[in-house]
Order: structure tokens, then sequence, then C-alpha cells
């Protein structure tokens, strides 16, 4: 009998040690995830009106990124954690092409399925949450404009409140990678695994929803992956994400900065010639031109018959470079 409570204690003494420690666990995780959202909230109210970041705004432009000459590339664009210089594909003058954006760099997309003569436009901004997103998610406010932001990973409470803003202003929030370091993401499934999972938990525990949304760095058709993209592409269907690739670029990432014109010029066209046209721009530091130039994109798409504009949701006809699947 006594040797029966010997083995009762023997079992319930490390459950009534551990429990406690268990408890204290999840409880501390819980708080630190609160606090996190606590943070975010307490920097939305700490970035004020719109008038006193654009005041902010115009310091950074002064002292922290002064005027460029013609051509010439920004040092701080050289070797930048969210540069995305492999998404650069140059633009032609706007003629339809045919489901193909830029042959050279074998790039395809897939077909339109079914038209309803409706020209569907998402506007998506790779790399933030930047010093220019609160004022990116001004210009869509102030037009009325929902769009969507495939984020990296941050932890500051400036871009908590970044990613919360999306979400409470009606964007999409989607993911763009943890780390954005190709040689660390793409090294191999796992490593990729790894980094998806890190970007989905932060805005998971930041906004409090799950980000459903991807897009590869580099997009899915890169050369940079040392891992087969299909193989990552099949991983996220796992994980019940979707990604999207671009039809039409900005530019705005290239090698040699682009004016807001350019920009303009790029992201239209060909706009009547596709049902549904995802345009790449970039939420970076280095991208104040894209900045400038929305608004002109905006009202130049609202003025187009038969276009709408709209953030990426379940609806969206995905739009995929072609690797091969
Ligand atoms: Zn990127």
């Amino acid at each position: 009998m006594n040797h029966h409570y010997d083995k009762i204690i023997r079992l319930l003494l490390p459950a009534a040690f551990l429990l406690p420690i268990a408890v204290c666990i999840i409880l501390a995780t819980r708080i630190s995830l609160l606090e996190n959202r606590i943070a975010g909230r307490e920097a939305v109210e700490a970035l004020g009106s719109r008038e006193s970041r654009l005041v902010q705004l115009s310091w950074y432009d002064e002292n922290v990124y002064p005027a460029l000459e013609a051509g010439e590339v920004p040092s701080f664009a050289e070797g930048y954690e969210g540069a995305d210089l492999a998404e650069y594909i140059p633009q032609d003058d706007g003629a339809p092409r045919d489901n193909v954006i830029a042959s050279a760099e074998g790039l395809t997309y897939a077909a339109d399925t079914e038209s309803d003569g409706i020209h569907r436009v998402y506007l998506t901004f790779d790399d933030g949450p930047s010093i220019y997103t609160d004022d990116i998610l001004d210009i869509l406010a102030e037009y009325n404009v929902k769009a969507t932001f495939f984020v990296v990973g941050r932890e500051n409470t400036a871009s908590y409140a970044r990613y919360l803003r999306i979400v409470e202003e009606g964007h999409t929030l989607g993911m763009h990678s943890y780390s954005h370091v190709y040689n660390e993401i793409y090294a191999s499934p796992e490593s990729f695994a790894q980094d998806t999972q890190r970007i989905r938990s932060l805005l998971e525990d930041v906004t409090g929803q799950t980000p459903v949304f991807y897009r590869f760095p580099g997009g899915s058709s890169n050369d940079v992956s040392s891992t087969d993209m299909r193989e990552l592409a099949d991983y996220l269907e796992s994980q019940g994400i979707i990604y999207f690739d671009w039809n039409v670029s900005s530019g705005d990432a290239g090698r040699v900065p682009l004016t807001s014109d350019q920009i303009v010029r790029n992201a239209l066209s060909g706009i009547e010639t596709r049902d549904t046209t995802v345009i790449l721009f970039h939420d970076t530091a280095a991208k104040r031109a894209t900045v400038y130039a929305l608004p002109q994109i905006i009202e130049a798409l609202q003025a187009m018959d038969n276009v709408e504009i709209l953030p990426i949701t379940y609806d969206t006809a995905v739009v995929h470079h072609d690797i091969g699947m």
C-alpha cells in the first residue's frame, strides 16, 4: 500500500512543480503579446496629426536624404536591408503585352479567365513599414482607396503602429518575409518556413488578425533562391497562405531612381488591356518618389471608365509569375 502511495506521489510531485511554471510561461507570453499591442496603439497616438507627421517628414528629407543629382544612386540604397533591386523590371511605353510583362526576364503571368468588363486594379506596397507608410495611408484615405501592404518584420513601436493602421483603415496586410534577406530565407525549405512563421506570428500578435497573403521577396520568379520556388509555393499553400506576384511594376525599385512622372507612366500602362492589374510599388525610406506619384496615379485610375481600385482579398484573381507549376 505504502509503495502504491509512493508511486502516486512520485508521479504527482513533478506535476505540482511543472504546472505552475507552465502557467507562468503561458501568462508571460500573453502579457508580452498584449504589451506589443498596447505599444502599437500608443505609438499610433504618438504619431499625432498628419500635419505634425509632415513636419517630421520634411525634417527627414532635409537631414537624412539630401537632394540627388539626376541619375545619382542614393548611398543608402546600396545594401539597404529592404531594397528590392531584383524586383526592377524595365517597362515599355504601355503597349498591350499579351500576358507577358517582360519576356526578356522570362516573366509571365496567368491569363485572366473570365471578363465582366471591369478592370480591377490592386495597388501593392512591398518592404514596409517605413517612414512613408503614414503618408501613403493618408493619401489612400484622402481618395477613399484601399490597397495591399506586403510588409516585413520590424519590431519597434512606430512599426507596430503602422501595421495596426493598415489593418484598422481597411487595407490588406500581407507578408513579405520577416527578414527579406534572400540568402537566409531561401537557404532551405526549413529556413523559409521558419521566416514565414516569424512574420505571421508578429503580425498576428500586433494586429490580432492572421495574415493570409504573401509576396515572395524578389517575386516567385526570382533567380536568387537556392531552393526550388515550387516547393516554397507548395509550403505556403499547405499553410493556407496565398501568394501574389505582380503584372505591372512601377519601376520604383530600380538601380537608378525614377522620377514621380516615370513611376506614374509605368503604373498606368495598359490598365484597360487587362481585367486584373496588380501593381508593384515599394514603401521604403528610399522611395519618396512613389509617395509623390501616388495621388496622380489614383486620380488617373479614378477618372478611367470601368476601373475599380481594390485591396487584395480571397476574391482577387491570383497573379503569379510562371515558375513551372
Ligand atoms: Zn521586397
